[in-house]
């Protein structure tokens, strides 16, 4: 399949709606990006990549960080990370505090903000303090994008600090209920920290890879989570990746995905390929608009869907 001249004729298709999506306007750094930009890159398991438009330049990755810290935080505690975060899709948006009152302080899952704040209290109880954590999550975000340049942005973590009050809220009503170990301040500031990761299409589609691939890097060989966590991962991207839109995104695109308000977002082919797409202007739920409209196109035109 000519994947080269099929994202070629999408970008080409999608470039009139780019206007339409509303970039995040919750921080200055994030308001300041022109919507009118879109990347898509391609990267198979034997490396070789396509890419159309602005492949090479860095956004915020913002909630696409959760996969990687849902994985790693799997990777430590096994199923019993379970017993704090749920595996259902919430129904709600992704900054929602309602079901968190009536559920005992348990995130529906880790794909919400709640649920990443959770998994980064986990990872900061394990490592033992914030820094190490930090670190490890971006050990391991360079690792899988075999890229060692990959690092987060202060301006933007120091900015999502200063207004981030409806996330100091989560953290605090999950504290009330006994379901966050260390300080809400230091679980909240590493949680922006992850968010505030920068990188393009290109590193994200290639960190893609391992969960296309039944937890294996295809390219270096490395193992980084099992087959069946590999599995579960996929599962909840499908069912959870794109909050109170994740059944539209699934009936549309029919790939396991996962976006950030920074408008990427990383799909999952399984057995071929990891895809991202960028346009930084988002609709309602948050999701990138003219992301999730290629992403569509792209699984109309090759046929290729987890059906
Ligand atoms: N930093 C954002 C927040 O916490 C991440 C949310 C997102 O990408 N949906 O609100």
């Amino acid at each position: 399949m000519d994947y080269q001249k099929i994202i070629n004729e999408i970008a080409q298709e999608v470039t009139p709606f780019l206007k339409d999506g509303k970039v995040a306007d919750y921080i200055p750094a994030l308001a300041s990006v022109d919507p009118e930009q879109f990347a898509m890159s391609v990267t198979l398991f034997d490396g070789t990549q396509y890419n159309v438009g602005y492949a090479d330049r860095l956004f915020s990755i913002q909630s696409i960080s959760k996969v990687f810290t849902f994985t790693l935080g799997l990777n430590i505690y096994g199923s019993s990370l379970y017993k704090r975060i749920g595996r259902e899709p919430s129904g709600n948006p992704f900054n929602s505090l309602v079901q968190l009152e009536y559920e005992h302080g348990k995130p529906r899952n880790p794909f919400i903000n709640a649920g990443a704040i959770n998994v980064t209290d986990a990872l900061i109880s394990h490592y033992e303090s914030e820094e190490v954590a930090c670190e490890e999550v971006m050990e391991f975000i360079r690792s899988i994008a075999d890229d060692n340049s990959i690092s987060s942005n202060e301006i933007v973590s120091k900015s999502e600090m200063k207004y981030g009050h409806r996330n100091m809220a989560l953290a605090n009503l999950m504290k009330s209920f006994g379901n966050l170990d260390n300080e809400v301040d230091d679980v909240v500031s590493v949680y922006f920290k992850h968010c505030s990761i920068e990188m393009n299409t290109k590193m994200l589609s290639r960190a893609m890879l391992y969960l296309a691939n039944h937890g294996v890097d295809p390219i270096t060989g490395i193992r980084y989570v099992s087959v069946q966590r590999a599995k579960r991962i996929n599962t909840v991207m499908l069912t959870c990746g794109h909050y109170d839109a994740s059944g539209d995104f699934a009936f549309r695109v029919g790939l396991p995905g996962k976006s950030g308000v920074g408008g990427g977002i990383v799909v999952v082919v399984p057995k071929l390929m990891g895809i991202s797409v960028w346009a930084p202007g988002l609709n309602t739920q948050g999701n990138s608009l003219v992301g999730t409209k290629a992403l569509e196109l792209f699984s109309d035109k090759t046929g290729l869907s987890i059906f």
